[in-house]
């Protein structure tokens, strides 16, 4: 335990942010690579799965690399200064936002000076963030907060709600500095369709677009050198108990061949792949796991199509029986549990609605 114990304090360096008084985690994953994630007290639940939101960081000879500017200009300042203590480099080359959703996009503002590179779609994505924050009057948070305050007061005993209000005060009033500070959202200024490859000093970067489905600007990062590839919040990968297990999008468009024709061909070209960071996961994940999402989604898709044709319901393909077979061969990578086949229940019934 013991062990254990210093193990993690080793892992977890904490850098303070002197100005504001707060913290930020660094993991070293290569000697070039870092994921940096606010401290908790700064990362509001609203909206997000979990209190994680991992920023990665790459060093290279003409500087540094960042991969998700956080979820707001206050956040992206704090992951900003501890990149640049860590790595003693002050040069940002290139900012990458693997989509457009606030918890990625929502500090580019903080890199005024750099290119900031997204897949083309990631322009509707951001407007959102603009219209719900950012676009936003200080007037108008103010009231928010005066009503949530006022809902508040009628709540008499400390529960989950009270928690949850509580934390939609301390957001409001996080972007109502963010807003007195005169931040302004910030969009991609370099942007492409369905591949690009960066080449900053002594590193390659290859970003593939993965189709929509957890959003419509989805991309997949890799960084060739440190064999370390980000999948952003891909599948919602490492959000959930079973962090291994994918998630696919309800009420969205799911472009599930696209996702099966990205995956396919980066593993075909990738034959070794150390790393996978995902935005909201607490560990990195193995080749393994993305080769076992990939197959994952071509059974599904398979599964679907076959019964549409054979005049099977919704319920067969969802019944955990039919998939007995491919999860007991992918039992390495996570075991059926009920979150497993509910997740998985969802999905097939996402899946059925996409397939004609
Ligand atoms: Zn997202």
């Amino acid at each position: 335990m013991k062990q254990t114990l210093t193990h993690i304090i080793i892992i977890l360096l904490f850098s303070h942010a002197t100005a504001l008084g707060k913290t930020t985690n660094i993991k070293k994953i290569t000697t070039d690579v870092i994921t940096i994630t606010p401290g908790k007290k700064q990362l509001q639940t609203l909206g997000w799965p979990n209190d994680i939101i991992n920023s990665i960081a790459v060093r290279t000879n003409e500087g540094i690399v960042l991969i998700d500017t956080q979820n707001s200009p206050a956040n992206a300042k704090l992951i900003k200064e501890a990149a640049t203590d860590y790595f003693n480099d002050s040069t940002f080359t290139y900012i990458i936002n693997t989509h457009g959703h606030s918890a990625h996009s929502g500090g580019n503002c903080v890199f005024d000076q750099n290119r900031i590179v997204a897949h083309i779609n990631s322009a509707d994505e951001i407007k959102n963030y603009d219209d719900l924050f950012l676009g936003q009057t200080v007037e108008y948070l103010r009231k928010k907060i005066y009503y949530q305050n006022n809902v508040l007061d009628t709540i008499h005993t400390e529960n989950a709600l009270s928690d949850s209000i509580n934390e939609s005060i301390d957001l409001y009033k996080f972007y109502e500095a963010d807003l007195i500070n005169n931040y302004r959202v910030r969009y991609a200024d370099l942007t492409f369709q369905d591949k690009m490859k960066l080449t900053p000093g002594n590193k390659t970067i290859e970003l593939s677009y993965m189709g929509k489905g957890h959003g419509n600007a989805d991309i997949i990062v890799f960084i060739v050198e440190d064999k370390t590839l980000c999948t952003g919040n891909l599948f919602h990968l490492g959000a959930y108990k079973t962090e291994e297990m994918p998630s696919f999008y309800l009420n969205r468009v799911n472009e599930i061949d696209k996702w099966i024709a990205t995956l396919s061909e980066f593993l075909e070209k990738h034959h070794e792949i150390d790393y996978v960071l995902t935005t909201h996961g607490k560990k990195p994940f193995k080749r393994e796991n993305i080769v076992f999402i990939n197959e994952y989604c071509k059974a599904v898709r398979d599964a679907v199509k076959q019964a549409k044709l054979n005049g099977q319901s919704l319920e067969t393909v969802q019944d955990i029986e039919t998939f007995n077979s491919f999860f007991s061969q992918h039992n390495n990578i996570l075991r059926v549990n009920n979150e497993v086949k509910e997740m998985h229940a969802r999905n097939i019934r996402i899946i059925w609605q996409y397939i004609e």
